[in-house]
Order: structure tokens, then sequence, then C-alpha cells
């Protein structure tokens, strides 16, 4: 999943110029931010919302956009934010983390005009457009500065449904006979029949492999699109290996499920190391943390005595079960099979919104957690109707225009058949403050 979306070469998000976009219309999807400036401007209000509620510092916020795609949100955040004199003044930085090259140039034409990229030694940097703040692009979050007085406000929208899943299958004991195989780096090695193991269901990754030929890979330019073959397929490892062994473990949460045999789980370890970084920033590590350490030698998070920040996470993906063999395709607005064409079919799985909530708390003392809540009772909260009658106002004589801001919203708040209110989450990490509940997620806007 890394290799086909990120990789240099050949990469669905960092290859330039495939035939088409990847978003939009004649693209393979379109997101919330490109339907309708009102999401962005919403998401901009909340994050004013919460530098209120906290106090309203006045220096050291920075904003953070995880996987920023055409620049579009951001652009719509910092416009709104423009506005609001006070707070933006406080903003110090803004960080867009960003794997294509591509991408990156055409968020900077967006967001910078004609100002540059100059290379600074944790990425690359130019001017925003709106009052010269500073933009920093970057590959990862780790790279963006750590400290304890920063107030990081972090955003991200359809970012985690990329990052990379592991599968499991639970499957039944063998005959009693027959015992349970662990595979080692030297081989399989059975384990006693008397082990505990060997009467439980057991946890087995499902790993991609090539498809059986004639079906051989073909290299990805020479590829005829309408032959929609798989390439690949899943094969259930013929024993447990270290990540079957381990991950699964690591919740309650998958242990109900490994009872029912037959069972399949997607586990995202690598979102988890996302959402422990962004708890970190806004709450703190706990004082003789390891976790950022071990991924970040030369670093460490200082303890934060005041959490600060706010992160936002909107994603499509479940409230509370584990995702179940979500794993999927999407090419021209149609879900296709994830096993063909490699790197040119973009790639997702649901968001586990409860793993991630599990995650930030494990990772930081200092957060909270609110939601998930729809994504359409999150933005009719936040005032869209409101929003979208004062865009209609400056469009009097346009019902052209009228029908179309109109038409976006309902599309952001549909609720029915698969409707995007109700598939998209909207998922809060603020700091630990005794329960009082953000805008937006039963709150009240307050200063
Ligand atoms: N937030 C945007 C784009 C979503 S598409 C929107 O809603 O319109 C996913 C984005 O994440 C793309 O910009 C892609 O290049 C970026 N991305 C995907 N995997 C990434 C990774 N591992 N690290 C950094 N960026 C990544």
């Amino acid at each position: 999943m890394r290799q086909c979306l990120t990789s240099p070469e050949g990469g669905y998000y960092t290859t330039k110029n495939q035939a088409k976009d990847q978003f939009g219309r004649k693209g393979d999807f379109i997101t919330s931010p490109e339907i309708s400036q009102v999401f962005g401007e919403l998401i901009g209000i909340w994050l004013y919302a919460e530098w209120m509620a906290q106090g309203k510092v006045s220096k050291g916020v920075e904003l953070v956009e995880l996987g920023p795609g055409r620049g579009t949100l951001m652009d719509d955040m910092l416009r709104t934010l423009s506005t609001f004199r006070q707070m933006r003044a406080s903003i110090d930085s803004v960080y867009l983390i960003e794997t294509s090259p591509s991408l990156r140039e055409t968020q900077r034409l967006l967001l910078c005009g004609e100002a540059p990229f100059e290379t600074v030694d944790i990425g690359i940097r130019s001017i925003s457009k709106y009052s010269g703040i500073p933009i920093t692009w970057c590959e990862d979050i780790r790279f963006v500065p750590k400290g304890a007085t920063k107030t990081p406000f972090i955003v991200a929208h359809e970012f985690f449904d990329a990052l990379p899943i592991h599968a499991f299958q639970s499957v039944p004991p063998r005959p009693s006979n027959s015992g349970t195989t662990l595979q080692t780096p030297t081989g399989l090695i059975p384990l006693s029949n008397q082990s505990p193991q060997s009467k439980q269901n057991q946890w087995r990754e499902l790993l991609v492999s090539t498809a059986p030929p004639p079906n051989l890979v073909v290299p990805h330019a020479a590829r005829n699109l309408s032959d929609t073959t798989p390439d690949f397929q899943l094969t259930l490892a013929k024993a447990s290996n270290p990540t079957s062994l381990l991950l699964p473990n690591r919740s309650e949460r998958y242990k109900t499920l490994l009872h029912r045999a037959g069972s399949t789980i997607e586990i995202s370890p690598e979102s988890h190391s996302y959402v422990a970084q962004i708890a970190q920033r806004i709450g703190g590590a706990p004082p003789n943390s390891t976790t950022l350490r071990s991924q970040d030698s030369s670093r460490p998070l200082e303890h934060k005595a005041t959490p600060s920040g706010a992160a936002l996470i909107l994603d499509y993906g479940p409230s509370g079960t584990v995702p179940i063999s979500t794993f999927r395709g999407i090419r021209s607005h149609k879900v296709v099979s994830p096993f063909f064409a490699a790197g040119q079919v973009d790639l997702s799985a649901d968001v586990d919104f409860t793993a991630l909530a599990e995650a930030a708390l494990h990772s930081s003392s200092g957060v909270e957690v609110h939601g998930p809540v729809e994504q359409g009772t999150w933005l009719e909260a936040m005032g869209i109707r409101t929003r979208a009658e004062m865009l209609c106002k400056g469009l009097e004589r346009d019902e052209a225009g009228r029908k179309r801001v109109v038409g976006a919203v309902e599309r952001l708040v549909e609720r029915g058949g698969g409707g995007m209110g109700k598939l998209y989450k909207v998922m809060a990490i603020v700091p630990e403050r005794g329960g009082r509940r953000p805008v937006g997620f039963g709150g009240e806007i307050g200063g």
C-alpha cells in the first residue's frame, strides 16, 4: 500500500502527470474541501473557537495539515483565519506534511503564488500569500520541530485512510495432533500441543502475493486499464509471524473477533504512531515516555506543563467497530480491486477511529478525545446552513451560483444512502480539561 501510493517511482500520489489528476470530476475522487469552500471555512472557525477557548495565546501557534492534496483546505482555512486579526497574529508557522513533489508544487502555487521554494533542514519552505506566514513542507510530522511553548493546531482530512494497514484473519486451531507452528527467521517451529495457544483461534496475516500466471505484473506505464485482472492477491500466511503475534494483541477490541473464526480485521500501526505524535504535541509526552524516543532518538518531546492546541481528524470509517475487509481501490469515482494497475489506482481503507482514540489517550495523559461524530451532524452544528445562506445573499443575481452552493452543502451533509454526511466522521483531540466539550461536539463557542 505504501509503495503503490507514495513510492518515488510510480507511486499513485508521487508520480507526476499520469494521464489525469487524482482529484476532481475528471480524476478519481472528489473530496469535501473540493466540493465547497464552506468546508474549509468551518474548520477554520473551529480552530478559532479552540484558540479562544484556550485563552487566546498571542504567539507560538502552528497550523499543521497532514496530506493537503491540492491545498484547497489550507487555503480556505488561512483565508478564514486571516479575518480574525488577533489569532492571525499568533500564527508563527504553517507546516504541510506532504510526500508528493507534484502536489507540493500545486499547494505552493495556490498558497504562495509567486514566492519560490527554498530548501531548509527539515524540508522546503515558501511564504504564504496570507500576511507572509512561512509555510514549510515536510515528509513526515516527525520533522516538525517540537516544543513545550508551541500551540499546534493539526488538521487531517482524508489522510489516515491512505496510511498502510495490516490485515489479519482468525484461524481455528488445528486438529490436536497436528500442532501449531510459528514462523521464525530460520523456518517453521512447532509449538507444543500442550501450549494454550494451540487450543485457541490464532490471528494470521493476510499477505500480498502475486496472482498466479499468466497475470504477471505489467510495468505500470504499459498497463491497459480496461484490463482489470488483478496482478496480486491476498494469501493467508501459513503460520503466525511477529506482526500477527503483536499487533492484534495491542487492544482488547480484537479479542472478541478472534473467537469468531474467519473474522478479518485491519490495523494501521502507522496511523497509531501519527496519532501518538499528534497527542504528544498537544498534551505533552508522559514524563518517562519512550514512545517518541524510540522513533526519533535525537529529539525527545519536552514535557508540556500546559497542554495546548487541538487536532481535527476527518475521514471515513466506522464510529466504534473495527474495520473489516475495507481495503479498496478507487478509480474514476468507482470502487475497484486494489490489486490491479499498481500505482495508477488510489488505495484506501476505512479509518478505525476508536483505535486512533485509544492511541491518542495511551500516548499522552494531557489530551482528551471527542467524537467521532458524523460529518453531517458536525457541519450542521458548526453552522453550515447559515454560512451557505450568507454566500447565497452575495449571489443574488446568480441563480446557478446559488444552486451550486446549496447543492454542494447538501452533498456534504447528506446522510441517506451512503451520503458523505454519514460515511465521514469527525474526531477531535484537545487538551485535557475535565470534559468541556469543543464546539461541534456538543459544546458552545465561548472565550
Ligand atoms: N486532504 C486532501 C487530500 C487527500 S488525498 C483533500 O481532502 O482533498 C491524500 C493526501 O495525502 C495527498 O496529498 C497525498 O499526497 C498525501 N499522502 C498520502 N500518504 C502520505 C504519507 N504517507 N505521507 C505524507 N503525505 C501523504
